[in-house]
């Protein structure tokens, strides 16, 4: 059996832990240990894969912000090619649905993001497909994206190896002990040691630090189904938004070749290997026909995966304030990979106890919107 010590042991290899463990590797020694023999398995590797400066609550929205210089330009050797591919989002909605597209025009006005509201014609010149008459309004997000997730993913993996820190697959964290000032951390591939347990454990957040004997803050996995189909073979869809019911009922979008669409199900499930479920598989093909008139003849490929939130929705990064040396970085919802190089640099930052990176701060992003300590006001 192994036995390894480092400065810094980060629980998970998914984009959250990866990256975390990439930045802090610049000037710590890290160990990333992950359960699965391919990190990604989980979240990571069955997500949507956009970019949506406008989506989630304020603090989301401004940790995006943050994390789109990096995106549009990573540093040298980062990744082969670009990580972003231009792919506007229109978000649709019926005569009833008016009042959500207005305050979406308003939100993207007061944070200065660029929107244009569209007649129901300008929306189905982009989208022919969409049914005459049941779109009344759209409103046009023109500079999201979509993400190369996996050149996300491996460009952090190249840069916490090229910066000397050390990734262990198939090690499953199975029980924690502090003891004489260190964390000792048991798994199948041997003992680790660190001073600082970083915990970017996903959906399993809480259970790893139930094993580390920390206080857990309240996480909420939710599943999230997704399937592709074949689009009718004389209709061009590549140049297509990716579209979006204002009320987030549903979503589709181009990918490779293939239209991806979502119910945008949030089904609270305990951490598993999710697997989707019929009723969400039919439930995503009726929404779908019902807005457009895409024949959904042969479903291509089905999956589902978990998207985790802390009670009011916002991540958790930061120290535990229950227990030293235990630092949270979880519950990124929907949101995990757009503002995964932001979360980053911030959890680099507060886990060595360093000032926040500029770029987080000029987007009004304070250390306490995102501690842990917000979730247990009136606990302690
Ligand atoms: C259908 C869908 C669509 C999405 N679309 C988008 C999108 O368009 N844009 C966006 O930004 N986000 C999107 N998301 C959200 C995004 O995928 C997540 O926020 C993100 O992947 C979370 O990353 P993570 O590293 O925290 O979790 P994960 O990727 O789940 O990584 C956690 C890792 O921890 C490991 N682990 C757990 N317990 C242990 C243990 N005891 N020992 C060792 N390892 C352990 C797991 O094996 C796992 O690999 C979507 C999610 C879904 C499901």
């Amino acid at each position: 059996m192994t036995r390894q010590h480092a400065d810094y042991l980060v629980i998970g290899g998914g984009i959250a832990g990866m990256s975390a463990a990439a930045e802090i590797a610049a000037a710590s020694s890290v160990i990333l240990l992950e359960r699965e023999s391919q990190p990604g398995y989980h979240s990571t590797g069955r997500s949507a894969a956009m970019f949506v400066a406008t989506y989630g609550p304020p603090p989301v929205r401004a940790l995006s912000a943050a994390a789109r210089p990096f995106l549009d330009a990573p540093p040298d050797r980062f990744a082969d090619h670009p990580l972003l591919t231009p792919r506007a989002v229109l978000a649709i909605g019926r005569e009833d649905q008016a009042a959500t597209l207005a305050q979406m025009v308003a939100d993207a006005a007061a944070e200065g993001t660029v929107v244009e509201a569209l007649t129901p014609e300008a929306a189905l010149r982009r989208v022919p497909a969409l049914r005459p008459g049941y779109v009344a309004g759209a409103v046009l997000e023109p500079d999201a994206s979509d993400i190369d997730v996996h050149a996300l993913h491996h460009g952090y993996q190249r840069m916490l190896r090229g910066r000397d820190g050390q990734l262990f697959t198939d090690a499953e964290v199975e029980r924690i002990e502090w003891t004489g000032g260190h964390w000792q951390v048991f798994t199948r591939r041997g003992r680790f040691e660190a001073g600082v347990l970083i915990d970017a454990a996903g959906a399993w957040a809480d259970g790893v630090a139930r094993l580390a004997g920390v206080e857990p803050v309240g996480l909420t996995p939710k599943r999230r189904t997704a399937i592709t189909f074949d689009p009718p073979e004389d209709m061009p869809t590549a140049g297509w938004p990716l579209v979006l019911d204002c009320d987030e009922q549903f979503y589709f979008k181009p990918e490779g070749g293939r239209i991806l669409a979502s119910p945008a199900d949030a089904t609270p499930v305990e951490p598993c290997d999710v697997q989707p479920e019929e009723l969400d598989v039919a439930v995503t093909v009726d929404r779908v026909q019902t807005a457009t008139t895409l024949p959904v003849a042969r479903i291509t490929h089905r999956w589902a995966g978990l998207r985790t939130f802390p009670p009011d929705g916002v991540p958790v990064a930061g120290w535990d304030d229950g227990r030293d040396a235990f630092f949270w970085l979880a519950g990124q919802g929907g949101y995990g990979i757009q503002t995964a190089p932001a979360l980053a640099r911030l959890a680099a930052a507060l886990a060595r106890q360093k000032p926040l990176p500029a770029e987080i701060v000029d987007r009004g992003v304070e250390a306490a919107d995102l501690s842990p300590r917000r979730l247990r006001k009136g606990t302690r």
